[in-house]
């Protein structure tokens, strides 16, 4: 077959999740929690699969379920949504971007993104028959030059991608972001798809700038959004997209045929466990703690350690250490020293290497203890 995605191998994820798991080591690679998600939140799926709830949800997703997110999402930015034609319950945010890449981007159309990026952006755009234009930031604080933004932008782009808080960079849009944005797309047919799968992990006291949060911004995004990240429950595979209703009606001729429902047991478990906003709110103290605890481990390392405002991921520098190449250290690490990480130089399409590796806090105390006790070997 002439492939249609030449470029693209299996994902760094995989990779480095199986090298891991083959030479045991510590897996702060792939983003997951080594805990368990709340013992309530189990319970009421079993609950629901025992009451019966195991046939096709509505394509859409539960009405319930859509009903809590508008709730959630009017608290935290006061923006409403309406559930029936402005929410979709997908499976997982993964489906959520790659559907609406789809329903949004024709052939030529340029879309802009910002590297290092998540790496399923870019694809989907390809397949789409769209341009990917990226704009590579730098290390330590990962700041997007808006002039430079302003630059890439003519006539055929279509969409600009952000995601904030920022995997693998750990960083988030500033209000200064938001505004050079809002000032940027003003007067162009310019469509925004904001990943904010992080939007509840947050430090610092600060506040997370949703893209809801702002009128003339939220009136041209998706916004999707994972019940994995927010729950401990990356295998459930359940997330979600917002989208004013001329954006949605697009969506969910894709998402339809795509998927058409996502699994029925979660969605009546999270629509009851998000009644109770106490079951997100914690999220920040909760992860703040565990990054704190993981950056102070590391103060011992050699590596330098670089900012982190949000997401559950700590990238640190080691030029200080080596001059490999970051996938060679990522590799390295892992066999000698029983510490998988992943290398950020995944998350350029050029060969960019900063000399940066991105691990994972997410998780139990011991975890994080035993990584360091390896991590300041090297
Ligand atoms: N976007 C970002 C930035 C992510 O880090 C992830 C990964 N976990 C996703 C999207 C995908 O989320 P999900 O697991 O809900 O598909
Ligand atoms: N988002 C996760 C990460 O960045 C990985 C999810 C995946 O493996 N697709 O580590």
């Amino acid at each position: 077959v002439i492939s249609k995605l030449p470029q693209t191998g299996t994902t760094i994820f995989t990779t480095m999740s199986a090298l891991a798991a083959e030479v045991g080591a510590i897996n702060l690679s792939q983003g997951f929690p080594d805990y368990e998600s709340s013992p309530e939140l189990i319970e009421l799926v079993t609950k629901a699969m025992k009451d019966g709830y195991n046939q096709y949800a509505p394509m859409p997703g539960l009405m319930s379920l859509r009903e809590q997110i508008a709730i959630k999402t009017e608290k935290l930015y006061g923006a409403v949504y309406n559930p029936d034609t402005e929410i979709t319950v997908t499976a997982g945010a993964t489906q959520a971007i790659f559907t609406a890449i789809s329903a949004l981007i024709h052939p030529n159309d340029e879309v802009i993104i910002f590297e290092p990026a998540y790496d399923c952006y870019a694809p989907a755009i390809k397949l789409m028959g769209g341009v990917v234009k990226s704009l590579e930031l730098d290390p330590p604080n990962y700041r997007i030059a808006w002039d430079m933004v302003k630059r890439l932008i003519n006539n055929k782009t279509r969409m600009i991608i952000l995601n904030s808080p920022h995997n693998p960079t750990a960083t988030i849009l500033s209000k200064e972001d938001i505004d050079e944005l809002s000032a940027l797309v003003k007067h162009q047919d310019i469509l925004i798809l904001s990943d904010e799968v992080y939007e509840h992990l947050v430090y610092d006291g600060v506040q997370h700038h949703s893209m809801a949060r702002y009128p003339e911004l939220q009136q041209r995004s998706v916004i999707v959004a994972s019940f994995g990240k927010t729950y401990h429950a990356t295998g459930w595979k359940v997330g979600y997209c917002l989208a004013p209703a001329y954006l949605m009606q697009e969506f969910r001729k894709i998402h339809q045929f795509l998927v058409f429902s996502v699994n029925a047991p979660m969605q009546h478990a999270i629509a009851e466990y998000l009644k109770d906003e106490n079951t997100y709110l914690g999220l920040p103290d909760f992860f703040q703690q565990k990054r704190d605890y993981f950056r102070e481990g590391l103060k011992n390392s050699r590596f330098k350690i670089l900012p982190c405002a949000g997401s559950y991921f700590q990238s640190v520098s080691y030029s200080a250490i080596s001059d490999e190449k970051d996938s060679d250290l990522a590799i390295r690490l892992t066999k000698e020293f029983g510490v998988a990480a992943i290398p950020v130089s995944a998350f350029y399409r050029k060969a960019t290497d900063n000399h940066v590796l991105r691990f994972c806090f997410a998780k139990r105390q011991e975890t994080l203890d035993k990584a360091v006790e390896r991590l300041i070997k090297v």
